[in-house]
């Protein structure tokens, strides 16, 4: 092994609208928090946690976008050498699935053609507020090549599966 602690390192990149839950996302996973109220922002670029697969140091870069969401203030240059994309919206939120199509074209014009993306449908806490049929998500997903999961940051459900899945997913393509 080199100097570097790690056998693979991976950029992992969140977009999708705000108010979605991307701070919560990786806030849990890298500090199993869930921070309370509004406005929770990570004061850094990227946040950065090494998971173990399969006995290989997998070190996981990940970016938050840090109120940037608006589309195309989000520049090349954080697309730019992503290994993986988390689009992210909301199931309580019929408007953050209606803006995928949007975050797609972005994807197109300013990510690697590698780059490997999974749609996550979060705030499945609040699953009696659901706005988004499991089902439809599930299509759209699959009709664009993506992986599909849907989380809660709030009870931590499926959070560590969707970094761990994604890991697995970009060792098997490295
Ligand atoms: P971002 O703008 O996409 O980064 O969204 P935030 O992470 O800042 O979260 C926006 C709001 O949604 C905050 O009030 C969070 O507390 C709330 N939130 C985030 N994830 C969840 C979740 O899984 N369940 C519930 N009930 N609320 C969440
Ligand atoms: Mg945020």
């Amino acid at each position: 092994m080199s100097m570097e602690d790690y056998d693979y390192l991976f950029k992992i990149v969140l977009i999708g609208n705000a108010g979605v839950g991307k701070t919560c996302l990786v806030r849990r996973f890298t500090q199993g928090l869930f921070p309370p109220g509004q406005g929770a922002t990570i004061g850094v670029d990227f946040m950065i946690k090494t998971v173990e697969i399969k006995g290989e140091k997998v070190k996981l870069q990940i970016w938050d976008t840090a109120g940037q969401e608006r589309f195309r203030s989000i520049t090349q240059s954080y697309y730019r050498s992503a290994n993986a994309l988390i689009l992210t919206y909301d199931i309580t939120c019929e408007d953050s699935f209606r803006c995928l199509p949007e975050w797609l074209r972005e994807i197109e014009q300013y990510a690697n053609n590698q780059v490997v993306t999974i749609l996550v449908g979060n705030k499945i806490d609040l699953v009696e507020k659901r706005e988004v049929l499991r089902q439809r998500a599930e299509d759209f997903a699959e009709a664009q090549s993506m992986l599909y999961l849907e989380t809660s940051a709030k009870e931590s459900d499926n959070v560590e599966k969707l970094f761990l899945d994604l890991a697995c997913e970009l060792i098997r393509e490295a």
